[in-house]
């Protein structure tokens, strides 16, 4: 099944527009035959009795109707109705700003029209991909710019709710935190930080250790890495019904080969510099590095008074960008004609990809807001 769709599209893509729509049709009854010969209708249950064909959707039946149809039917994500719904929406990439993104729509109800197409998915580990390696707290070291004080501002409250309501299972933890100046204070930073923060304080002089010109002290939120990304991509999957692949993609061009995809997000981390079709010269990765240390009193204390036992250290490299991240909605041009198709980028995260990663998907969703609502007004009646 999985072969002969792919052939299907592959001949979409290249057609005449007459030809085209011919194969559209063609290709709608194959897949209205193949819903019948599954008997995809008669699993549906409650007030859901209808025949799922995605083509030709009663009115009184949503998309969401005839998707939970189809996945009681096709309980194999490969399924070729199945497939055709999930990649209405497709996000490349699962790192933290892929996942982010794809927790923001499923939280809007477009979980079973979201494929993840990524090289790498949470629980792997790889040079090129930054996420495992993150230590990762909040902190004041993101950019003083109006985008990274919102985005941070956002992801504070995202990931203190998730601290609050779901401590252990997403591993994110509240936790006491100092930051201190020697020079080059952010003013406006400390100044949005005062607003938000929990429990924020200006340290008095007397509180600074010497030679440090300017210290805060607030509550912070703590993750582990790679723990958080697993939970993400397990809610994902089996709360939200959202589909991952594992997939390297030769261009971004190929993210859209399924014609029934409205929209693209492009969370490539690093190889944004270099992915055709995207080629953003002004990406550049920095090196940074984690020292795992078995702390059980404060660990600043530790440091200052006996070496502490190291337990593992590891590099990795933040996906950097001159003039900040990019989050953005654009254009590619797809196939032989050139067609247009939209796309939403999302990367150069820097080294705050965890703390500002939900404010920048809002932001990355919201650029996308007429095509989510277009897919809504298909049919998709309790979005
Ligand atoms: C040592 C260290 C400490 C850090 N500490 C913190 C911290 O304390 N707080 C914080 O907020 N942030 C921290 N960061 C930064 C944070 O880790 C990054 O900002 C974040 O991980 C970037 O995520 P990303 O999703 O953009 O990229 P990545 O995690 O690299 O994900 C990119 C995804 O795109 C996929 N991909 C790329 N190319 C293709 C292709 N051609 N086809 C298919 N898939 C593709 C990859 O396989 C991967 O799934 C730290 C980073 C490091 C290295």
């Amino acid at each position: 099944m999985e072969t002969r769709k792919q052939t299907a599209l592959a001949v979409l893509d290249s057609q005449h527009p007459f030809h085209q729509a011919f194969i559209m049709k063609l290709f709608a009854i194959l897949v209205s035959l193949v819903a019948l010969a599954i008997g995809a209708d008669a699993s549906c249950r409650g007030d859901c009795r209808i025949q799922c064909n995605p083509y030709n959707i009663p009115g009184a039946c949503s998309n969401e109707c005839v998707g939970r149809c189809m996945a009681a039917r096709c309980p194999d994500e490969t399924g070729l109705i199945g497939i055709f719904f999930q990649e209405s929406i497709v996000i490349v990439g699962a790192g933290i700003i892929g996942l982010d993104v794809a927790l923001v729509l499923a939280e809007r109800g477009f979980g079973r029209y979201i494929t993840v197409y990524a090289e790498y998915l949470p629980g792997d580990t790889a040079v090129s991909y930054t996420s495992p390696w993150a230590g990762c707290n909040f902190s004041a070291i993101s950019g003083s710019d109006a985008n990274a004080l919102r985005w941070d501002r956002a992801g504070y409250t995202h990931l203190t709710k998730l601290a609050a309501q779901d401590s252990k299972q997403s591993f994110v933890q509240k936790t006491p935190s100092i930051e201190l100046w020697d020079d080059a204070i952010p003013r406006e930073k400390i100044k949005a930080m005062s607003e938000y923060l929990e429990d924020f304080r200006i340290l008095p002089d007397q509180e600074l250790p010497p030679g440090v010109k300017f210290g805060v002290s607030f509550t912070s939120v703590t993750l582990h890495g790679p723990k958080h990304l697993v939970y993400l991509c397990n809610k994902l999957k089996h709360n939200y019904g959202v589909r991952f692949v594992r997939k390297k993609l030769d261009s971004i061009r190929d993210a859209f080969a399924n014609p029934a995809t409205k929209v693209v997000f492009n969370c490539v981390g690093n190889a944004a510099r270099t992915l055709p079709g995207v080629e953003d010269p002004e990406c550049f990765p920095t090196r940074g590095q984690v020292v795992l240390t078995r702390a059980p009193k404060a660990l600043s204390a530790e440091l200052r008074q006996e070496e502490p036992e190291i337990l593992a250290a590891f590099a990795g490299l933040r996906p950097s960008r001159n003039g900040g991240a990019r989050v953005e909605r654009g254009e590619v041009l797809v196939g032989a004609r050139g067609e247009k198709r939209a796309i939403v980028h999302n990367y150069g995260a820097g080294g705050t990809g965890f703390q500002a990663g939900y404010g920048m998907a809002t932001e990355a969703v919201d650029a996308a807001e007429d095509i989510l609502r277009s897919l809504r007004s298909q049919g998709c009646s309790r979005l």
